[in-house]
């Protein structure tokens, strides 16, 4: 593939990507977008693979960890589980991470590598700080893996004076970046490069260790964006212009998304760095982290649900991350219908922070086919719930919690919450008393006008909907 042909498909390419990513901003063109996006990668890979930066004997070699790399994805996207989507996500930007770290060493010992001047000092700084965005990434993604699938807790790790040890590691870093840049040899330069590496991993650890199980959405949008800036930073390395374009629209794509979360839970990005916020996993809150909620308990039968609902006018169904366990979309799905066409008004109240993942109820939903125009963000129906019957609650937690509103020594205060206590009657599903990823019990439970339907999602509403169709 001659030289102009491989630049006309990386514009073609590129074209592709940014209408991908337009696509991707609304369920009904998402399918659209990801196909678009799928051409695009196609045509990026094959014009690459074939271009004139490939030699003959090189193909062999990438056609044969593509191969291998395909097997693997293919694998893996097979047995995932939708409750495990955002791990592989946390997972697969560490890849990104690890493989930008890859290509600048690898880049650093290319023999074809500049030994001097301006391009010499351009080149290892391209290096330098490709090495050090993909190094952050790297380890700092595979312990938001662990965070979110629970091998590490979810609490936050507040070292005594970590701030001032982060300012130290970013000088040393700044220092060995001088150094690597006088450095008169490749074995010279290896030094301040290791030295370098082995800090932004620790920093990376470090970095997401601090932060507090409610801050985790924010974490994994920035991850998703360091990923776009190590990909944008390998493609400096790899002078292609291409995966620097590619790179530059995941990692803004990322920042823009970073905001939208920090504004979806009322912080400050530098707040959620700082880390702290919310305490971790699945148990109540430490004593002192809010004024435990207390009181009598309604619990509710699904027969009796099934009736609340029957007599409804309008319902307002909000999902959490416990539908996505109990996978109960589809049933979900299943008594919206047969309400419907009783003349219930049925809608769906998403949290931006819902689930494990920006967009993970949106991707549940839609999985099970329910109309995008009765599903609305928070923002669009928080002010319905007073003229809502039944605020049905599907294993979600943190994001109905009123303590955020109430209580300004909740760990979550200030988070904007769906206000599902202001509907005449709330039901909240879910298995136990437990509190949610944030660790914070929730008031809702004990208020007068909520009911507590136990059991397994799917279990429950598969309960519902048998009496719901007699
Ligand atoms: P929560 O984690 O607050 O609550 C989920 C609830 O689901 C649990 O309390 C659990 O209670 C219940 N549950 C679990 N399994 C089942 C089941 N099989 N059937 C019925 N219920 C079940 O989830 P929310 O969606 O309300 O809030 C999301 C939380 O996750 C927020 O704190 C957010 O910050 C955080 N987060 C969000 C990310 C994102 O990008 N969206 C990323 C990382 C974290 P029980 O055990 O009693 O059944």
């Amino acid at each position: 593939m001659s030289g102009s042909l491989v630049t006309a498909s990386y514009i073609g390419a590129t074209i592709l990507f940014i209408l991908s990513l337009g696509g991707l901003s609304n369920p009904e063109t998402s399918r659209r977008g990801n196909l678009y996006g799928m051409i695009g990668m196609t045509i990026a890979v094959l014009a690459t693979v074939f271009g004139p930066s490939v030699t003959a004997a090189g193909i062999p070699w990438i056609i044969g960890s593509m191969v291998i790399g395909a097997a693997v994805g293919l694998y893996a996207a097979r047995i995932v589980k939708m409750t495990q989507m955002p791990e592989l996500v946390a997972l697969m930007h560490s890849l990104v991470g690890l493989a930008a770290m890859l290509v600048g060493f690898a880049s650093y010992i290319d023999p074809s590598h500049p030994l001097s001047g301006a391009e010499k000092t351009i080149h290892e700084l391209e290096i330098y700080v490709g090495i050090l965005i993909g190094a952050v990434t790297f380890s700092g993604s595979l312990i938001a893996f662990g965070k979110l699938n629970g091998k590490i807790s979810g609490s936050p790790m507040l070292l005594p004076g970590r701030h001032w040890m982060n300012l130290a590691g970013l000088l040393v870093v700044i220092w060995f970046g001088g150094v690597l840049i006088g450095s008169e040899s490749i074995a010279d330069g290896m030094v301040p490069l290791l030295v370098m590496s082995v800090i932004a991993l620790l920093f990376g650890i470090h970095m997401v260790m601090a932060i507090g199980g409610a801050d985790m959405p924010v974490v994994v949008s920035m991850l998703n964006s360091y990923s776009g800036w190590a990909a944008a930073a390998t493609g400096f390395m790899l002078s292609n212009d291409l995966l620097i374009v590619i790179g530059a629209l995941v990692g803004s794509s990322g920042a823009i998304l970073s905001y939208i979360m920090c504004r979806a839970m009322n912080r400050s990005f530098i707040s959620v760095i700082a880390g702290g916020f919310g305490t971790g996993g699945g148990t109540p809150a430490a004593a002192g982290a809010g004024a435990q909620p207390a009181g009598e308990v309604f619990p509710i039968l699904a027969a009796e649900t099934a009736e609340l609902l029957r007599e409804s006018k309008n319902v307002i169904i909000v999902p959490g991350y416990g539908m996505a366990v109990a996978q109960a979309q589809h049933t979900v799905f299943e008594i919206t219908k047969l309400l419907r066409a009783q003349g219930v008004n049925v809608r769906f109240g998403i949290h931006p922070v819902a689930g494990r993942m920006p967009g993970h109820m949106n991707v549940l939903l839609a999985e099970a086919k329910v109309p995008y125009d009765i599903v609305f963000e928070m923002d669009e129906l928080n002010d319905d719930f007073p003229k809502t019957d039944v605020a049905m609650i599907i294993g979600a937690n943190d994001i109905v919690n009123p303590g955020a509103q109430d209580d300004p020594t909740s760990p979550i205060a200030g988070m904007p919450v769906l206000e599902v206590w202001k509907a005449k009657t709330s039901i909240v599903m879910k298995r136990s008393m437990a509190s949610g990823y944030a660790g914070v019990d929730n008031p809702l439970f004990y208020k007068d006008n909520n009911r507590m339907l136990f059991g397994d999602a799917k279990k429950m509403l598969d309960e519902v909907l048998a009496i719901l169709k007699a």
